[in-house]
């Protein structure tokens, strides 16, 4: 799977995934992490994308998998030390996924000071849902973002509640990387992340249902 197609904006293509580690307040603290100054930036290969309908394949080799719930923005348009002012214009579309994380092994890392590569970039560790044009969203400091666990709610958020909205990290990013059209970010989580379990189904929602994403866990 080379650069795969993001569903619902034409002619867009995968191809950077970066993310952005303790952006809620509420989520940092719950996982006794200090709250950040600058955003906390890591990547994901594209190998790690699966989409609506798809299968979280959990590795023998971790034994706590977290689900952490995101909202998702798509580049459309190539730039580099962009300013907040014009982050907006570089917006191809919205969508929500999910930053798996096997948590046992970050945690590890963590200890080490070693990257989070293979605790969170592991193959289908980024479902994300079908996107929405940017221009379909006229607000992107207050969306509410949703997922439940076989039903039952687990975490719910609003991007009022970032510590570096959207528009900041997309100016931040690329005063380190060339931004680029097909780039995703997943901008980070709010609280009530928790462990995933072959046979569990997951539904996140953006909005009021301005998109969605159901996918199933299964051991690998
Ligand atoms: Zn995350």
């Amino acid at each position: 799977m080379i650069r795969p197609a993001i569903p619902g904006l034409t002619g867009l293509f995968v191809n950077h995934i970066y993310c952005i580690g303790r952006n809620y307040v509420a989520h940092a603290l719950e996982l006794n992490n200090p709250i950040p100054d600058q955003p906390v930036i890591f990547t994901k290969p594209s190998t790690s994308i699966i989409f609506d309908g798809g299968t979280v394949q959990i590795p023998g080799f971790t034994k706590d998998v977290h689900h952490e719930t995101e909202v998702v923005v798509a580049i459309g348009k190539k730039g580099k030390n962009i300013p907040v002012g014009q982050a907006a214009s570089h917006i191809a579309g919205y969508g929500i996924g999910i930053d798996v994380t096997a948590r046992d092994i970050q945690n590890q890392l963590k200890a080490k000071a070693h990257p989070w590569d293979i605790a969170k970039g592991l193959d289908t560790f980024a479902p994300i849902s079908a996107f929405v044009p940017a221009e379909k969203i006229a607000d992107d400091k207050n969306l509410v973002l949703e997922l439940r666990v076989n039903g039952e709610l687990r975490q719910s958020g609003t991007t009022a509640h970032m510590i570096f909205p959207i528009d900041v990290l997309i100016s931040k990013l690329s005063d380190y990387f060339t931004l680029q059209p097909g780039d995703l970010i997943f901008t980070g989580t709010p609280e009530g992340v928790a462990q995933i379990k072959a046979g569990d189904s997951l539904h996140a929602v953006l909005g009021a249902n301005i998109t969605s994403l159901t996918v199933d866990v299964a051991d690998a």
